[in-house]
């Protein structure tokens, strides 16, 4: 895929990828869906048709779940006589990991525009999500051959051990807004494992999904150990949560949609991670440092549009400094720029036009509060892309929708408190519990709020600690269970076996 942008921004393009949008990889092989379905991808920046790719249904699921089966059994060898993914040693795997991130990295520039292109991420962001996707697979690939079980202290006359297995074949369900990044935490961890995975991309941005296949192809991955089966979510989601070949379930996407996804494993009895929604707050003590807080503040509101689950939607503010926060955060508000994804702005468009309805369905709710600043599309923004421009709101009701319901937009909501003990009750007072962070100079106040604070993580004077693709991360509440990224992902990818064995 290249571009060129001419003197007034216009982008023109043209896609040059190593295989078909329109197929499926399942076994190794490119392949057209079953019943040879097919969805039309939007662009989000111009709403122009992108390409096409595949609906995948039931049958390539199983198609799917099938090859991921084949490819566990130790004995067999792959369709091109190498052996399958079931007999790979530890060190092996790591070995292919490592190579499919020097492949990522190789083609850089080719996955973030692709990134940006489908998502309508800024270039700069679709970037950085490349690199991450690079540093999961480095990190995975560095630590696939130092998971291990323990012996434990017996009876007299046994010798008792741990071994750490694969669960076996591991459906993951991704959304749009982070592809690389949800892949590379998830599907890398569970490969390190020795899983073989089964993966549905979202099908409002699905391309570098499939590049990631042909990476993984490219990088020697033997056939059956990963699979994509692009499609909706009701259909080919909903066959892979239900199938009963898949013997664990990573899920990233809204609550809604976890709360099925968590039934239907409970039918089949497998082990399923959520990772779903936020409303996540930064509270900011009049000891803080605001020069180091502001970026943060403002960045961690708008990176995406406000599409990250980990985006910071409520600000508390300390009432000794809320006009002077409240009054800086919108000085960066106005200066932000709205405009289509290559061409790098601030922020590009949402989407798909249904979040953008959804989004301004929230303005039209904002009657309680004061809009204090907004962004500003540019110009050269297509008609037909899906632009809103981020906005700020000082919100004296914490209660209020708001400030309550994940929006999923480029919109921040700024709440005064006074004491220590009323910012953690706001701070804790929704129904998600994802990431939180402090701003203080206080390290006995930053202790205590770390522990007080309903999240599954909490940022001491930063926010998002710059990914840590080393860090665990998931939520409590609505924000959903289990945790990715780090080592615990390789421990919520496998399972423990206890061996005990009475030898006298
Ligand atoms: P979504 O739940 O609509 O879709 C996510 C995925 O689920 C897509 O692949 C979709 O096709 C699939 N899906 C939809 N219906 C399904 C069904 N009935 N059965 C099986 N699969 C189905 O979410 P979205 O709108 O794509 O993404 C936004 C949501 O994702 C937000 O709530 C956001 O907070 C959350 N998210 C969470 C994290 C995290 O790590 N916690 C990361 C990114 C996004």
């Amino acid at each position: 895929m290249r571009y060129t942008i001419d003197e007034n921004k216009t982008v023109s393009m043209e896609i040059l990828l190593p295989f078909n949008t329109a197929h499926c990889f399942i076994d190794g092989l490119w392949q057209p869906s079953i019943r040879g379905n097919v969805i039309q991808l939007r662009n989000p920046s111009d709403g122009t048709v992108l390409c096409e790719i595949a609906a995948g249904d039931e049958k390539d699921i199983n198609a799917a779940v099938n090859a991921a089966t084949t490819a566990l059994d130790r004995a067999g060898k792959e369709g091109s006589g190498g052996a399958r993914w079931g007999s790979y040693t530890a060190l092996e795997r790591g070995r292919v990991l490592s190579r499919m991130g020097q492949l990522v990295t190789q083609n850089i520039e080719l996955l973030a525009e692709l990134e940006a292109t489908d998502v309508g991420k800024p270039l700069t962001q679709a970037r950085a999500d490349v690199v991450a996707l690079a540093r999961y697979l480095e990190f995975y690939a560095g630590a696939a051959d130092k998971v291990h079980g323990e012996t434990l202290p017996y009876l007299d006359g046994y010798t008792v051990y741990t071994l750490r297995e694969a669960h076996g074949v591991t459906g993951h369900i991704i959304p749009w807004n982070y592809p690389m990044q949800i892949i590379g935490r998830s599907v890398g961890a569970a490969l390190t494992m020795g899983n073989a995975c089964v993966l549905k991309p979202a099908e409002d941005a699905c391309l570098t999904a499939l590049m990631f296949a042909e990476i993984a192809r490219q990088a020697g991955l033997p056939a059956g150990a990963l699979n994509v089966v692009p499609g909706t979510g009701e259909v080919a989601g909903s066959a892979l949560a239900s199938h009963v070949g898949v013997h664990h379930l990573s899920f990233t996407g809204s609550v809604e949609v976890g709360e099925k996804i968590q039934s239907q494993a409970a039918g089949n009895v497998v082990p399923v991670t959520l990772e779903l929604g936020g409303k996540s707050p930064q509270i900011v003590f009049e000891d803080a440092v605001l020069d180091e807080a502001l970026p943060f503040l403002v960045n961690a509101g708008i990176q995406n549009a406000g599409q990250t689950c980990s985006a910071s939607s409520r600000i508390l503010v300390q009432r000794s400094i809320y006009d002077d926060v409240l009054n800086a955060m919108a000085e960066k508000y106005r200066a932000l720029r709205v405009g289509p994804a290559i061409a790098d702005y601030d922020l590009g468009p949402l989407i798909s036009g249904m979040q953008k309805q959804r989004v301004e369905s929230y303005f039209a709710q904002d009657k309680q509060l004061q809009l204090i600043a907004s962004g500003v599309i540019v110009d050269e923004a297509h008609t037909g892309g899906n632009y809103v421009a981020p906005r700020l709101y000082a919100c004296n009701d914490e209660h209020h929708l708001l400030a309550q319901q994940e929006i999923f937009g480029p919109v921040q909501v700024v709440i005064p408190f006074q004491t220590e003990e009323q910012a953690i009750a706001i701070a804790n007072g929704t129904e998600f519990g994802l990431v939180a962070s402090v701003w203080t100079a206080n390290g006995a106040r930053q202790m205590r709020m770390a522990k007080r604070l309903r999240a599954g993580q909490v940022f001491i004077n930063n926010y998002g600690a710059g990914g840590g693709v080393e860090l665990p991360f998931g939520g409590v509440g609505k924000s959903g269970h289990g945790r990715e990224k780090g080592f615990e992902a390789l421990y919520g990818f496998s399972t423990l076996k206890t061996v005990a064995a009475r030898h006298g």
